[in-house]
Parts: C-alpha cells; structure tokens; sequence
C-alpha cells in the first residue's frame, strides 16, 4: 500500500528522517510512536502525499510519489483519509454536511441513508444538525473520523487522534478504527500514548513502529 525506500527528510535542510525503509502492507495496522517532534506528523504527511521526500523513493499505492501530478495526488486524497490533529469543521454548516464535505469536493452526491449510517456508526447519529462549535471534543474526533473515511478510503492515516480526549473517548476511539482495520482498512496511528497501544492489544493485531535516532524501527516488546 505505501513503500518507503531509503527516504529522507528534513526541513530547511535540518535532517529530521534518514534512511527510512518500510512497507505497510494492505490490512495492516501500525502505530507509530515517538517523543514530541521527532517527525510522526512528517512521516504521516509522507504517506499521504503531501510531502515529497528529500531523498529516496515513496510508493503510494502503487505509484512513485515523485511522478505524480496534482490531478493524482487530487484522486489519492478517496484512498487515503486522514484524521488530523485538529479537526477543522466548517463551523457553520451542520455535522452532517460537514462529514460529507469530501463527497461534495468529488463532485459527489451523498446517499442520506449511507450518511446516516455513517454517523450513527461513530455515535453522532443525534448530532447530525448539529454545528461543529457545540460538539465536545470527542465528538468532534469521531466527526473527522467520519469524514476521513466518508470516501472509503484503503488507507486512513490518524495524527494523535486521542490528544485531547479522555481515557474512555481513547478506548472508543480506538474501537472504532480497529473496527475498520476488520472491514480491510490499513490503519496507521501516530501517537505518544503508550497505554493507548497496550489497550489495543486485546482488539488488533497491531505492529508498532518507533521514531528513534531519525531512524523508523520496529518496536520489540519492551513497551
Ligand atoms: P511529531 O509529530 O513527532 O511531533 P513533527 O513531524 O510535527 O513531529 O515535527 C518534527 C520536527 O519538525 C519538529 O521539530 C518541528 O518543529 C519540525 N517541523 C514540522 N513542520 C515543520 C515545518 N513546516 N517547517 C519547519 N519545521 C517543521
Ligand atoms: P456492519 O454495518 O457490517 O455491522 P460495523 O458494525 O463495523 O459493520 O459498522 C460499520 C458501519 O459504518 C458500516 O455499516 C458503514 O455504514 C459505516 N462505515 C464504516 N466505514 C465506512 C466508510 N468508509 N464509508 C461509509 N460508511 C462506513
């Protein structure tokens, strides 16, 4: 789904990744931990295209990230989902019609009963008129979870998805994403949470990978 090989990056010439080698394989299901700033967001922005490496190659889905034209990486954004750190609504337009915001920008229409599917899935089923500003943290969460996957992506990468949440919204939300790595997703998850990756132990069976040294290793057992 997404190969990295020998991939380096840095900003401003300030080296950050170096050497980096991996493969998500389809229907995989990593986390990707490390301290603050050590380049989980940059990996993940890698991984969805909106980085170009320094150096090295990054295949996604079956395309060399360096060839791509904008109209691809346009029709990459319906494989990939993404659930960013801080989840942008447009807070004037209901939870709903913000879900479906990446259908609207495909020039898609989209089916009422799918939609509301969608929203009772994440537990917003009540919250579909309502506007962003009045949802609690996790609702919003689950909103951009929704979103991110609205398209049905392949692949949903999410950035600290539990950052602002309490323990219980964490354990639902990460009900929730494990749920789709069942449906066939390959789910990435940067986070600094280390409990978070020990209670998901029991629900997928998840590789952990770690940034260390500008390095991206393959956690062993000590977490
Ligand atoms: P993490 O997600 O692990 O906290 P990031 O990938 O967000 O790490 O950032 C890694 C480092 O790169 C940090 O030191 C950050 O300040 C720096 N950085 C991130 N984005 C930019 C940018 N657009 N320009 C310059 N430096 C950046
Ligand atoms: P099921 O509906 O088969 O019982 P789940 O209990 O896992 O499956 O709930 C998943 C539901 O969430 C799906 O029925 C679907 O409506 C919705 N859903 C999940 N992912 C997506 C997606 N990518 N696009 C649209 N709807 C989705």
């Amino acid at each position: 789904m997404i190969a990295f090989d020998d991939v380096s990056y840095g900003y401003g010439g300030t080296p950050l990744l170096r050497g980096i080698s991996l493969r998500l394989t389809p229907g995989s299901f990593h986390f990707l931990t490390g301290p603050s700033g050590a380049g989980k967001s940059t990996f993940l922005k890698l991984c969805y295209g909106e980085l170009m490496p320094v150096d090295g190659k990054v295949s996604l889905i079956g395309q060399d990230r360096a060839a791509m034209s904008r109209d691809d990486i346009a029709r990459l954004r319906g494989r990939i989902g993404v659930v960013h750190q801080d989840c942008q609504f447009l807070d004037h337009l209901p939870v709903a019609e913000n879900v479906a915001l990446p259908l609207t920008v495909a020039g898609r229409e989209a089916d009422a009963g799918e939609l509301r599917e969608l929203l009772s899935w994440v537990g917003l089923g009540s919250r579909a008129r309502a506007l962003p500003p009045s949802l609690s943290g996790g609702e919003r969460q689950r909103a951009a979870l929704a979103r991110a996957v609205v398209l049905s992506p392949d692949l949903l990468l999410a950035d600290e998805p539990t950052g602002n949440l309490d323990w219980e919204m964490s354990l639902r939300l990460l009900t929730l994403l494990s749920e789709l790595n069942r449906m066939g997703k390959t789910i990435v998850i940067a986070t600094h949470d280390l409990n978070l990756i020990r209670a998901a132990k029991p629900m997928v069976s998840a590789r952990v990978l770690r940034i260390k040294d500008r390095q991206i290793i393959h956690a062993g057992a000590e977490l």
